[in-house]
């Protein structure tokens, strides 16, 4: 990890519209990303984790441009990307790429393993030789562990492990130098999760990449990411290095999230916090902090005043009045590791 920033989310938003009636008139929007705002560094794993339904599929999309952003901004190597028109867009797609959750759902299954691997580098015209882009993709299969063979096969004769080497193969076909990773081991058993989790990390080495790893699972991104962000109805309410994230955290929601992870040091004993109630629907969040309804340390300010995001610790981030004075300033005693 280098402190060259790759990729910037700036003030991010995604309102979904709520239509009704014959009109289809909108009674209000489903708020999925509501202001966010993150740094992804050159050569870094930063995990993005949160129940479903918190947003972070839809973050990573906008990262990509895969959708638009209601507002909002993403830059790339230092370019705005939400200024340019979407055609001015297509030469950064190959450095941006993304391995999908569902590797029965994300490969065409007409299409044989050679010609899933080739395609994107036809569409983004990186290898323009017929000999040359079998070779390539010969290479990739290789590099993920496949055998040969696999390139006249189909998605259907593989397993869901082996057919999520493929989309990772497919993913970096051209070469990209940043991959978000949508819940790329949630469909896999998890006996097939940590071959495929370090595959990951074994050619985030080689091939120098920036990852964004996104999971509801806080064990599989405690295995590949360097930083950790926590989400909870559409907004980041923690951001901090892996250690201070598992072994301090600051959020009641990221300590709820992290307390239900098992622990494998059974001389630590983790303070288990549980969480009551469903998570509100984002389309009606509750007024002030949205975590009030379900914090154990709610108190009259969480109810009038939403918490910004403050710096607690250094580089450890997180949005909760506990730590900050009405003026915003941190209360005294806090910011001391
Ligand atoms: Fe809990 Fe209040 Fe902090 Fe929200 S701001 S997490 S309700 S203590």
């Amino acid at each position: 990890m280098t402190n060259k920033v790759l990729v910037e989310a700036n003030q991010l938003k995604m309102y979904f519209p709520i239509k009704s009636g014959i009109i289809k008139r909108t009674v209000g929007h489903v708020k999925a990303v509501d202001d966010v705002s993150l740094k992804v560094y050159e050569g870094e794993s930063l995990g993005i984790v949160g129940e479903s339904g918190s947003g972070k599929s839809t973050l990573g999309r906008m990262l990509l441009r895969l959708l638009e952003p209601t507002s909002g901004e993403v830059f790339f190597d230092g370019d705005n990307l939400s200024a340019l028109p979407k055609r001015q867009v297509r030469p950064y797609r190959r450095d941006m790429q993304m391995v999908f959750q569902d590797p029965y759902a994300s490969l065409n299954p007409r299409m044989s393993i050679g010609d899933l691997l080739e395609e994107p580098m036809l569409v983004h015209q990186t290898v323009r030789d017929r000999g040359e882009r079998r070779r390539k993709a010969e290479e990739l299969l290789e590099i993920v562990g496949l055998p040969m063979q696999s390139y006249n096969k189909y998605p259907h004769e593989f397993s869901g492990g082996q057919r999520q080497r493929v989309g990772i193969a497919r993913a970096l076909s051209t070469n990209p130098r940043f991959i978000i990773g949508d819940e790329p081991v949630s469909a896999l058993d998890v006996s097939i999760q940590s071959q495929v989790l370090n595959l990951m990390k074994d050619l985030q080495k080689q091939f120098h990449l920036t990852y964004v790893f996104i999971a509801h699972d806080l064990s599989v991104v405690k295995h590949i990411s360097d930083r950790v962000a926590v989400m909870y109805l559409g907004r980041v309410v923690e951001i901090a290095r892996k250690k201070d994230m598992y072994h301090k955290p600051l959020h009641p929601y990221s300590e709820a999230l992290i307390g239900a992870v098992p622990s494998t040091d059974v001389t630590k004993k983790r303070k288990r916090v549980v969480l009551e109630g469903e998570l509100p629907s984002p389309a009606s969040p509750p007024k002030g902090c949205a975590f009030r309804t379900r914090c154990p340390h709610a108190h009259a300010r969480c109810k009038e005043e939403r918490p910004e995001m403050v710096e607690v610790n250094p580089e450890h981030f997180a949005a909760c009045h506990l730590y900050t004075n009405e003026d915003g300033s941190l209360k005294r005693g806090v910011g001391v590791v």
